[in-house]
């Protein structure tokens, strides 16, 4: 059976927490519903296990949405984590340009040069105001640009280590708490200098996040938490269809009807797709369709 865990762990005796997740059956759910070529199913594998890991530690109910967009082959990539590690993921690319890079093809290759291409970082909370931090694509990696990105908006010190292949999606993060003091530094030297040496291979060399964090703190008393489960979970609904619709505007949907005598929306995220009689679609603008009724 493959494995879908994520771990919390504390280096004891000091201000440096950390997780480190595996997600197999869970992200190969979220990326089913496109037939996303090899690069790009990478580079969304690595968001995928990045944006979980930084979700891990929300500390309100909402989501995080980590977005992509550029100038590239690849216009948008985008994945939404929330508190209780549901998330999900999607993409628009050009199908050509995308066919003559290589697989290993680096995020600025993909993405576009890193003039047009930014990398935006929403918290949206459920209750209250979303914030957003943009950075401009200037690192190599979907690591190196989230590590980047933590030490500028959020002045918290990061190290990343991703993975996303046929061995599986995985990840690791440690971060180094504000306030720490002198004491701390070793911890935290020793720390980001354990993913900074570690091999891609080591974070897929077991199924189980717990035996990553022993076999890259091997002699650090490190203590982990509770394994928590990160799943695909679809956010969209027939609601969220029918305000999609009428913001779209009663002259888009007629047009639809005309063309095909219904109107259908598939999900971005999963796939799934929503008719609309020509009753049901008309019944979104007549009046008293602002509260969504419909037979
Ligand atoms: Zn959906």
């Amino acid at each position: 059976m493959r494995s879908d865990a994520l771990v919390p762990f504390v280096v004891e005796g000091a201000a440096v927490r950390g997780a480190c997740v595996r997600m197999d059956d869970a992200a190969q759910a979220a990326l089913a519903s496109h037939d996303y070529p090899p690069a790009l199913r990478r580079i969304l594998g690595e968001l995928l296990a990045a944006t979980t890991l930084l979700a891990a530690s929300l500390k309100f109910r909402g989501s995080m949405i980590v977005q992509l967009a550029g100038r590239g082959p690849v216009s948008l990539a985008v994945v939404e984590c929330d508190h209780a590690l549901a998330f999900r993921a999607t993409a628009q690319w050009d199908r050509d340009a995308l066919a003559g890079l290589p697989p290993d093809a680096s995020l600025a290759a993909l993405a576009g040069d890193a003039k047009g291409a930014r990398l935006a970082i929403s918290l949206d909370p459920e209750e209250g105001p979303l914030y957003q931090g943009i950075v401009a694509l200037e690192s190599g990696s979907v690591a190196a640009l989230l590590e980047h990105y933590l030490a500028t908006s959020e002045q918290l010190e990061s190290r990343l280590a991703l993975i996303a292949g046929d061995g599986g999606v995985a990840g690791i993060i440690v971060q180094r708490l504000p306030g720490s003091g002198d004491e701390d530094r070793v911890a935290w030297e020793y720390a980001s200098a354990a993913l900074a040496a570690l091999p891609g291979a080591a974070l897929v060399a077991s199924d189980d996040p717990t035996d990553v964090i022993a076999a890259t703190f091997a002699g650090r008393d490190v203590r982990v938490f509770r394994p928590r489960t990160p799943r695909f979970a679809c956010r969209c609904s027939d609601a969220r269809v029918d305000q999609a619709l009428r913001i779209a505007g009663r002259d888009e949907v007629e047009a639809a009807l005309r063309d095909d005598g219904k109107v259908v929306v598939t999900c971005e995220y999963c796939g799934k797709r929503y008719v609309y009689s020509p009753e049901r679609a008309r019944a979104l603008f007549a009046s008293g369709g602002a509260t969504g009724t419909h037979h």
